[in-house]
């Protein structure tokens, strides 16, 4: 079930086209983002994202990288200072993180890739303290790594860890359906939040599915 269009490495050209395919998911997907939010938040996500997306476009026009965690790195200061609310500071941390074990790197393979999702995963989850869960971003995000790790244990190359990690993000994502809200301002509606599904899972999912396109 290789992914032939995904190459085995991801390289700078692979993680900038990542980005365009992200901000082009969020730019198709920005308004049901916003009504996902409008049910347990305050109807912002999808605005949020394609005001960072659009950053992260205009970066990308206006500079080249030499390395993988130099690119990562403005893209976690274009989010961070671009994208008020929760999610911006979040997904800025994200990859912010996953630059660290990318450093002066070209290329990566899918264990290294590994890495960098991880630190970029747990960067979230100690900035924004929120548990398995809880439904937020980390419900699709978690399950992802683990089908991601479980890929590369069995000899996955990076297009396999990643369409796997891409599916599993969906089913986590659809999975906060049922879920009570302990974090963000879902939180405030207690029981009210279930019954919705999690906006913030639902940018993540498309994060990972932008991977594989
Ligand atoms: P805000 O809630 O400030 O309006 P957004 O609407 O852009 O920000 O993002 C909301 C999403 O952010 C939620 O759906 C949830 O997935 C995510 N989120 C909120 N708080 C947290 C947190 N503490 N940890 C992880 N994710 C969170
Ligand atoms: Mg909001």
């Amino acid at each position: 079930m290789a992914n032939s269009s995904t190459p085995q490495t991801l390289t700078v050209e692979g993680l900038t086209a990542w980005l365009h395919a992200y901000a082009a998911l969020i730019a198709e997907h920005e308004d049901e983002l916003t009504e996902l939010d409008a049910a347990i938040g305050d109807a912002d996500h999808g605005t949020n994202m394609a005001r960072g997306m659009t950053s992260v476009t205009a970066l990308l026009a206006k500079r080249t990288f030499g390395t993988l965690d130099a690119l990562a790195k403005q893209v976690g200061m274009a989010l961070v200072s671009s994208v008020g609310g929760a999610a911006g500071p979040l997904y800025g941390t994200f990859w912010l993180r996953f630059a660290q074990p990318l450093a002066g790197l070209t290329e990566a393979d899918a264990g290294r890739v590994g890495l960098a999702l991880h630190a970029g995963v747990d960067g979230i989850r100690q900035r924004g303290r929120a548990e398995p869960g809880d439904k937020t971003m980390l419900d699709a995000l978690l399950p992802a790594l683990d089908a991601y790790d479980a890929a590369v244990a069995d000899g996955a190359g990076l297009a396999d860890a990643l369409v796997a990690a891409a599916d599993r993000a969906d089913d986590g994502c659809a999975a906060t359906v049922p879920l009570v809200a302990h974090r963000g301002r879902a939180s405030y509606l207690g029981e009210r939040s279930v019954g919705h599904q999690d906006p913030g899972a639902t940018s993540a999912a498309l994060l990972l599915r932008a991977a594989v396109r």
